[in-house]
């Protein structure tokens, strides 16, 4: 009687025991996913908390940066804009108050021509960059060696250069399909700057290279170089890099001007510079057409 009340006992306790321990078990389980789900969700939580404070920061850091590009643009262009029209407005009434004599007046008017062209060019790269999205290329043959020709002509007068300042090669001419005035507004803007960067001595060299499907058209400058940071950045709208001098003006334009044409036309263009004062080239492939 005592062994079986000793066993019926051990068998409650053997069976508590088990009740228990299944229970803390289970229960152990059931609290540890709990918490497992509470971490997980926790985990979830926290990584939208924080992708969303890296999206907004990233957004706002390019706002800021889009707007300070846009001042700077603002400011540029005011500077371009205004100051060719204060200068002719000068010499218009000195011309009017006073008698200037004959050889002093054509000085004067040859200095209100070259701040009209001045003020004609930073118009026209104004209208070109909002307008070149929308148009079509026009397929005619363009030949590119007369092209860059004319184009150097154009700069070398422009910048009241000696024919010794660009020097020019190729092997044979190349053909390329598209629109011949935007090819030349294109590669009047990468020799303008060859120029603008490289006075007050600039020696440029142009050089067209037939690279089996493409014709690769290469400036090379001896100017102020550019940081290879910066060797994207400068194709992007109102971008101006940061050794630019103070007296070198312009609105950052061009080279985007540049870009949109070139790859309107099936192309591409890039930059190469070693650095801060060694000369930059700036590289530009366009398919041939036989
Ligand atoms: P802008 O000359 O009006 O500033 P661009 O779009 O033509 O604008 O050029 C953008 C920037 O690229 C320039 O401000 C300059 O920093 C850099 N850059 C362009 N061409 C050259 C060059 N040949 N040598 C050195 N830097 C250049």
């Amino acid at each position: 009687m005592r062994r079986r009340k000793a066993l019926i006992l051990s068998a409650i306790l053997g069976a508590s025991l088990i009740t228990l321990a299944i229970a803390l078990n289970v229960g152990w389980i059931l609290i540890s996913w709990r918490e497992f789900a509470l971490v997980a969700l926790g985990i979830i939580l926290f990584g939208l908390i924080i992708a969303g404070l890296t999206l907004n920061t990233t957004f706002l850091i390019r706002e800021i940066r889009r707007n300070e590009l846009q001042d700077a643009f603002l400011n540029a262009v005011t500077h371009e804009l205004k100051t060719p029209v204060a200068s002719i407005k000068l010499y218009l009434e000195t011309l009017k108050n006073r008698d200037i004599p004959e050889e002093k007046r054509k000085e004067f008017y040859e200095i209100m021509l070259a701040d009209s062209n001045r003020l004609m060019t930073t118009i026209e790269q104004i209208l070109q960059a909002a307008r070149l999205r929308e148009q079509k290329v026009e397929s005619r043959k363009v030949e590119l060696v007369d092209l860059i020709e004319e184009c150097i002509k154009t700069t070398l007068l422009r910048h009241n250069l000696s024919d010794s300042a660009i020097k020019f090669s190729y092997s044979e001419k190349l053909f390329t399909e598209g629109n011949k005035e935007e090819l030349q507004t294109a590669f009047l803007n990468l020799l303008d700057n060859a120029v603008k960067y490289s006075l007050p001595d600039p020696k440029i060299q142009i050089r067209i290279k037939n690279s089996g499907k493409r014709a690769d058209i290469l400036i090379k400058d001896n100017g102020i170089g550019i940081n290879s940071s910066e060797l994207k950045q400068i194709f992007k709208r109102f971008y101006r890099a940061m050794n630019v001098p103070e007296n070198r003006k312009g609105t950052g334009l061009g080279l985007f001007i540049v870009k949109t044409i070139i790859e309107k036309h099936g192309g591409s263009v890039w930059a190469e510079s070693r650095g801060n004062g060694k000369g930059s080239t700036f590289v530009v492939r366009l398919p041939k057409k036989l």
